[in-house]
């Protein structure tokens, strides 16, 4: 019985002991921590998010035909499709966490990928879908959310033609070496409406090329494109924040 005791007395002053002299938690193997999280004011739109659209004017954008301003109309705090073309931001981004906003037409005309249809074009070249997916059936890897003709979205979270919709990306661009060898390929997450539909997606190379989504080496930094596919989709509040 005494021997026990001195057992267990000895073993919890080796744990104290070795809580004593360790600035982990007690209990935990996981290093400290090295420093204390930044404060930000969380907005929206955060405190250390780049604004690419508040609604005023596309001056953060350019037109991918040409490469002269964006033409898209600009009207009430919002930005619509109007067939001049996509646009693209003037700065490149790599990996980042991105907010969008958008809205297909409230009248609902075509079907399938004929309606409401435009894009985030991660990098310039992996496209999230943008689609009216509010019954409206077409082929499941280019339905709204999409990671276009790779990934359907985990579940069809698409509000109402005409309603407001929310893409928050979280997306770790690809890395590759001198040699153009993929050294990382493209991460993505999404939320449409608040509601996981893409879980850390391995993105297979460009979404242009369905057959064949073969990486080509880019340089980290990329501008963000939003797609004209002549349909008269909307966007509002767009912002990023680098990762
Ligand atoms: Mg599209």
């Amino acid at each position: 019985m005494k021997r026990s005791i001195f057992r267990t007395s000895l073993c919890l002053a080796t744990l104290s002991l070795a809580a004593a002299t360790s600035s982990a938690a007690p209990g935990s193997d996981t290093p400290p921590p090295t420093g204390e999280p930044r404060v930000m004011d969380p907005g929206p739109p955060p405190s250390d998010a780049i604004v690419l659209f508040d609604g005023k004017n596309l001056s953060q954008w350019k037109c991918d035909d040409g490469g002269g301003p964006a033409k898209w109309e600009v009207k009430d705090g919002v930005a619509t499709v109007n067939g001049t073309g996509g646009i693209s931001t003037k700065q490149g981004f790599g990996d980042c966490q991105l907010h969008i906003e958008w809205a297909t037409p409230a009248e609902v005309k075509g079907e399938g990928q004929g309606r409401g249809n435009s894009g985030v074009f991660l990098s310039g070249r992996y496209e999230i879908q943008v689609l009216d997916s509010y019954n409206n059936k077409t082929y499941f890897n280019g339905q709204a959310g999409a990671i276009y003709s790779q990934y359907p979205p985990l579940v069809n979270a698409s509000r109402k033609p005409g309603e407001w919709q929310v893409y928050d990306v979280i997306y770790h661009a690809p890395r590759f070496d001198g040699a153009g060898k993929v050294l990382k390929p493209g991460i993505v997450t999404v939320l449409q409406n608040g509601i996981l539909i893409q879980d850390h997606a391995e993105i297979l190379g460009p979404t242009g090329n369905p057959d064949n989504p073969k990486y080509e080496p880019h340089p980290l930094k990329q501008p963000l494109a939003l797609q004209d596919h002549g349909n008269p989709v909307r966007y509002r509040n767009i912002w990023i924040r680098e990762l």
